[in-house]
């Protein structure tokens, strides 16, 4: 075995092959995998072999995709064949709910460029006749997809990094890892230590325990699957070709031709954890025993819905464990402290997304990039909230709904609530729909007395729609609070402080009492970070940013080599905060500090500290409504104080609780749009509208020159808010934008504006058709209504609320 390799990729399965190829693709040759066993003999070699490209994120859908498309280039390289059968998918859906569920995934598929089709049941019969019809309501077709052999998959993916100059050692055991000063690694294993540059735990089952060898407890867990297969089907004979691969939600169940028979699979609700605690090391190429008594009832399901299935016998079971995070996306890339550390394992659908992470991890350890937003599967979307306690309840609930959609408005209750700010119980009290975020709990809308704070889960509108609109109304006519805990928090301090922050961040960086709209940018000018800065005094800063990218930012500071002076640190449990938002907000905070507020004395982006009632509080006039308003932040032990005191002082104001929902309506009313969804590593300073907030003229920063090609040659696409003739569902995200029935563009966000009165959609467009009035069209659920670009914002254009 080599004693040094620029990268070690610990764990042959699916995952640690694709990224072994992936890096010598991209021109790391001198790299070694290291495998316990054989290969496969984790997870892989049992898998069902399923492929697809459906995501609810259109990134990792592309990179399905991609991975599927890949196959036949490894087959090429390898000489080895993956066993494809491309027959493409069905997906059936029993009731409305399911079949809005298909319909917004062929909007997205359009211009996602998948040919995807909503069919009738007869033509869904012609691709799957063992499909009952009775049962269903609808169907979707997708050419991509069908399945292949897991071990011919797994095996052509590492002949191919053999012939481009990688290495595979088997039967190796990784014992332990130890970093070096200069951040290289001693990987230990029973053949001797390897001198590696970079590692990369791609251990599947052990990725748990190989996260251990480095200090670090990932949030992954094992499930039980199980999957049959039938004998040979009298119904399949004499067909010209396969089956195509089917899911039935209603029934949790898959279905694949497997030789001349049937494979049929189901993710049952109650769902068992395999080796909660330690995966057994001498586990390999191993079942576990098969649990029919449990499963019975849902085979059953599946022997209803494909009644041919249940006429015959079963010439096989499988029950074997694989692994999830606890949202089911997989966990890739590097871990904040630990430099050239990096992830890529619970992958639950390794034959749809091995080869899209081997591509983005390879480009983010050869070129410090990924090459695109991944942030729905980027490692750094959990933080510490996700415990092993959270982690153990996550999984089997996100594995019991495998095979259920998700509505856009559904907050899902396993593992809540786990962080609570000190004003929980009050908001919950006073009506709270709550939502977690980041296992954060905050409010999305408050039930009036008589309405319950729950929501049916919809594609359309829900009954929350009439109350969101009062909020707004609320907040544009008096005076709105929104708890803003949720928010990142960030102190940034010290005598390099200034100097590290013009380096980090594109914008101007604020003077001391000031507060700056702050994007962070990539080297290719890319948009990592949407912030806000507040310049409390020259050497000590506060950032505010999006709450759910909290281990995001704090990784990217990290790598930006902070120098010695300059501490940064989370201040996420430590500074709380609302949002006084609206005309009166004026009067109602002036009620409770002595500074003078009066238009000319405390400006628009001007922050203090100051007592704000009892609270010892940042006070800054800022907000993301458009009206004029107040954020005030103080620590845990003031904050319930400060609350009751703003709603004392609000009480004969109109002072009305609003929640992210309504700050949804009101922010693209104003056309701000919101990190991670309409802002993220995808688009560009110049392409999000963010470019006016850079200073070009204050020297160098990460991603100038980038942003200065770009400027100077324009961009190809913009962010624009458009007003779209909807009926009863506003857009989601992903739907796409079209010109004369071409797909041009795709929402990020929507809601409904609901003081200006219309349905509201963000999203991206040629450059070209980013004018004011331009005439789009949008497929919402399978219809195609109208969109008008309206480059100013609806509401208050010239920003005089803003400033009054
Ligand atoms: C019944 C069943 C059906 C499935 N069906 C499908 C399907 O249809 N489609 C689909 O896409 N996915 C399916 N899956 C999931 C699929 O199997 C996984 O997504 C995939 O196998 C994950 O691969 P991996 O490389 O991450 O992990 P693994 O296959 O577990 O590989 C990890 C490897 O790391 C090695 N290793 C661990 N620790 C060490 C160490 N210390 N030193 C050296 N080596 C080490 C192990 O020996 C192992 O080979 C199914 C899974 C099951 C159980």
């Amino acid at each position: 075995m080599k004693d040094s390799a620029r990268a070690v990729v610990i764990g042959g399965g699916v995952v640690g092959t694709s990224v072994l190829y992936h890096l010598a693709k991209i021109g790391w040759r001198d790299v070694l995998l290291i495998e316990k066993s054989e290969l496969t003999s984790g997870s892989t070699w049992h898998a069902a072999g399923g492929m697809h490209t459906f995501n609810g994120e259109a990134n990792i859908s592309r990179l399905q995709k991609y991975t599927i498309d890949l196959y036949r280039e490894i087959e090429r390289l390898s000489g080895q064949s993956c066993g494809l059968h491309p027959n493409g998918g069905l997906m059936l859906a029993a009731n409305q709910g399911e079949l809005d569920s298909l319909r917004l995934i062929c909007s997205r598929a359009r211009y996602l460029g998948m040919q995807t089709e909503m069919i009738s049941l007869e033509q869904a019969l012609d691709y799957n006749p063992l499909i009952d019809p009775q049962h269903f309501i609808g169907a979707l077709w997708r050419a991509d997809g069908g399945h292949c052999d897991p071990s011919g998959t797994t095996n052509a993916y590492a002949k191919a990094a053999r012939q481009l100059g990688a290495s595979v050692e088997r039967f190796t055991r990784v014992q332990s890892l130890s970093s070096r000063r200069d951040g290289t690694w001693d990987v230990v294993t029973d053949k001797g230590t390897v001198h590696a540059g970079h590692v990369v735990n791609c251990a599947g089952l052990w990725a748990r325990e190989v996260g251990h060898m480095a200090g670090i407890e990932l949030p992954v867990l094992a499930m039980e699957h199980h999957y049959l297969i039938t004998e040979d089907l009298p119904e399949l004979e004499g067909r010209s070709r396969e089956i195509v691969n089917t899911t039935d939600y209603a029934g949790e169940i898959y279905v694949r031709q497997e030789r001349a028979g049937a494979l049929i699979g189901t993710y049952e609700p109650h769902g068992i954890v395999w080796s909660p605690v330690k995966t057994p090391d001498d586990f390999s190429m191993q079942l576990l025993p098969e649990d029919f008594e449990r499963l019975a009832p849902y085979f059953e399901v599946g022997f209803k819905h494909f009644p041919a299935l249940g006429r015959v016998g079963i010439r096989k079971a499988v029950n074997g464990p694989f692994t999830f995070a606890p949202d089911g996306n997989p966990l890739v890339g590097p871990v904040r402290g630990l430099p050239n550390y990096w992830v890529a394992c619970a992958v639950m659908a390794g034959f749809s997304q091995g080869g899209g992470i081997g591509l983005v991890l390879s480009r983010w350890m050869a070129e410090n990039d990924p090459g695109q937003d991944i942030i729905s599967m980027d490692v750094a979307r959990f933080g510490a909230f996700a415990t092993p306690k959270y982690t153990s309840i996550k999984v089997p609930e996100n594995y019991s709904r495998r095979f259920r959609l998700a509505y856009p408005n559904e907050e899902l209750p396993a593992a809540r609530p786990v962080r609570r700010s000190p004003i929980y119980d009050r908001l919950k009290a006073a009506g709270a729909c709550m939502g977690a975020n980041y296992g954060l709990e905050n409010a999305l809308w408050f039930a009036p007395a008589g309405v319950e704070p729950v929501e049916t889960p919809t594609y359309r509108r829900s009954e929350a729609f009439p109350v969101v609109r009062a909020e707004c109304q609320a907040v544009r006519t008096a005076v709105g609070l929104y708890e803003t805990t949720n928010y990142g928090k960030y102190e940034v301090a010290g005598r390099g402080a200034r100097a590290w922050l013009d380096r980090v961040f594109a914008s101007r960086i604020p003077r001391p009492g000031r507060l700056a709209l702050a994007p962070m940018l990539n080297a290719a000018a890319r948009i990592v970070g949407d912030l806000t800065i507040a310049c409390l005094a020259d050497d000590r800063f506060v950032i505010f940013g999006s709450g759910f990218a909290e281990e995001f930012h704090l990784r990217w500071f990290s790598q930006t080599d902070p120098p010695p002076d300059v501490f940064v640190r989370s201040l996420a449990s430590t500074l709380n905060g609302v949002s006084i938002a609206g005309p009166r907000s004026r009067e109602l905070v002036q009620r409770l500090t002595r500074i003078d507020l009066s238009a000319g004395a405390f400006r628009l982006f001007q922050v203090r500290e100051t007592a704000v009632g009892f609270a010892p509080s940042i006070l800054s006039r800022a907000g993301f409504t458009g009206e004029l308003g107040y954020e005030i932040w103080t620590t845990p032990d003031y904050f319930a104080t400060l609350y009751d005191d703003c709603l004392d002082a609000g009480g004969d104001l109109g002072l009305r609780l609003f929640g992210g929902r309504a700050l949804s309506s009101l922010r693209l009313e104003k056309g701000y749009g919101s990190f991670q969804k309409d802002f993220r590593p995808d688009y560009t300073a110049a392409e999000t509208g963010l470019e006016r907030f850079v200073d070009f003229n204050k020297g160098e920063f990460t991603g100038r020159a980038a942003a200065l090609a770009e400027r100077a040659a324009g961009p190809k696409r913009r962010f624009v808010v458009m007003e779209v003739e909807a009926l009863d569902a506003e857009v989601i995200g992903y739907e796409s934008i079209l010109k004369d029935g071409a797909a041009v563009g795709y929402v990020t966000s929507g809601a409904f504006g609901h003081w200006v009165g219309k349905s509201l959609a963000g999203g991206y467009v040629p450059a070209a058709l980013a004018h004011e009035g331009a005439r789009l069209e949008i497929d919402i659920l399978g219809e195609m209504r109208s969109a008008t670009v309206r480059l100013e914002p609806l509401y208050d254009p010239q920003g005089q609320k803003l400033r009054s």
